[in-house]
């Protein structure tokens, strides 16, 4: 009987709650909010020597793949220009102005999201960038996230991301992620994610377009700047979850969800031919 019960007690929780992909797809009716979860890339390039797609791709593939929150954020530059910014608002794409920020003599990555006002030039190192995040920057509704921190390359943060943790207002989850690798470098983002309490966002760090499918985030918010900044800036580790898209599970009661899975080996061999030929080439032109 109790067992009865509980089977009637998730079954209409489930119900209730509904499919995300289902509601997004239009495959059941809503009564239910829908509007209150947004799908979002907080990491996207477009302007990269290797980079084979306009902006004006990177708005289409996004729309056409359900997206409704996208960040540009470019190497060392604020890329955020009236047509693109139409371009997504024909398209029902919410898109913010970010910035990829390269920081220090080792030009370690800092993601800066929803402001166009990231003053690239003046900004050298993390000392730098601490007086203007405590000072100039309009904390309340700008982002400041940590990509990739723990990978291999010398521009990933490192261990400057916990000496400096109280400026971080969240920490990739990165969508490089494969068997091929020796150790999972998301696990020691995931780690001081728990450990100070911040939230954890998938992004796909697009520089291919295929590689929206790969990871991303959904996040629990109306779909405007404020809300969706702040959802995430009010969230903790706690409030987060990260689900294998091949379990096909659909969590909608935390505030972020990072939906990933594994590159292929396909992918993966793409990705590393890249940066090899990528390395090689300025290693010669610097020669
Ligand atoms: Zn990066
Ligand atoms: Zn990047």
């Amino acid at each position: 009987m109790r067992f009865k019960i509980f089977c009637a007690i998730t079954s209409m929780r489930i119900s209730t709650l509904g499919r995300y992909s289902d509601l997004k797809s239009g495959r059941i009716s809503v009564e239910y909010p829908c509007d209150n979860f947004q799908k979002c890339c907080f990491h996207a390039h477009t302007k990269e020597n290797m980079i084979k797609y306009s902006p004006q791709d990177l708005i289409h593939v996004a729309k056409k793949q359900g997206y409704d929150v996208l960040a540009i954020t470019e190497h060392g530059e604020t890329y955020f220009p009236q047509s693109i910014r139409k371009e997504a608002a024909n398209s029902g794409i919410l898109l913010l102005p970010g910035i990829e920020a390269y920081l220090g003599s080792e030009r370690d990555h800092v993601l800066v999201i929803n402001t166009d006002k990231y003053p690239a030039k003046s900004i050298k190192d993390i000392k730098d960038f601490r007086i203007w995040a405590e000072n100039d920057c309009d904390r309340g509704n700008t982002l400041i996230g940590a990509p990739h921190p723990y990978y291999y390359d010398k521009c990933c943060i490192g261990d400057k991301l916990e000496e400096n943790i109280d400026l971080f207002d969240f920490i990739e989850y990165s969508f490089f992620r494969s068997f091929f690798l020796p150790t999972d470098p998301n696990e020691p983002a995931l780690e001081i994610a728990e450990k100070y309490n911040k939230p954890i966002l998938g992004t796909g760090d697009i520089h291919r377009l295929w590689q929206f499918g790969s990871t991303y985030s959904v996040v629990k918010a109306k779909k405007n700047p404020y809300d969706v900044v702040s959802v995430i800036k009010n969230s903790g580790f706690g409030d987060c979850c990260i689900e294998e898209h091949f379990k096909n599970e659909n969590n909608l009661e935390k505030n972020i969800t990072t939906k990933t899975r594994r590159l292929t080996a396909m992918e993966f061999a793409g990705i590393m031919k890249e940066v090899i030929i990528g390395k090689f080439s300025r290693n010669f032109k610097k020669s």
